[in-house]
């Protein structure tokens, strides 16, 4: 941001604690990184990556066709920069700021409402535990997410 002449604040928004970076927004900053830890470890990943360059490589390693694991990790990764990004704007500009869970509850909502949404995505039965993430979050989505997943598993 320097470099484009941002003239400041340069210290993150969130913690005060370091100066703002691409690596420190993504994922040092520890309310990024519990954010980005409750989604992906939602989705079956252990052990994620926090720094942005290790994100990347982790990303075209793990992250590779359409299984609903894959599908998950990608939603959630890229509604997550959207959200911190968002959050970060709204800091900088003096909006009301929202708390790490409303962050993690509006990207598990958008995460499950987008997968539903898609008919390409591969559920089997390793993918069982994940269909919670998808279907846990009312009883609307619930009878949807098992209406959805049975259709796969009958396709
Ligand atoms: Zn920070």
């Amino acid at each position: 941001m320097c470099a484009w002449g941002y003239a400041g604040p340069y210290n993150c928004l969130s913690c005060y604690g370091c100066m703002e970076s691409c690596d420190h927004l993504f994922f040092h900053c520890g309310f990024s990184r519990r954010i980005w830890y409750s989604v992906i470890l939602d989705c079956g990943f252990s052990n994620p990556p926090f720094d942005w360059d290790s994100v990347v490589v982790w990303c075209v390693a793990k992250l590779k066709g359409k299984s609903l694991k894959v599908c998950l990790a990608k939603l959630c990764l890229g509604a997550c920069i959207y959200h911190l990004w968002r959050q970060r704007n709204a800091l900088l500009h003096g909006n009301c700021p929202r708390s790490e869970e409303a962050i993690v509850s509006q990207i598990r909502w958008e995460v499950r409402s987008r997968i539903l949404a898609r008919r390409s995505v591969q559920i089997d039965d390793k993918d069982r535990p994940l269909i919670n993430f998808v279907a846990a979050c009312s009883v609307v989505f619930l009878v949807a997410g098992l209406g959805l997943c049975i259709q796969y598993l009958l396709e």
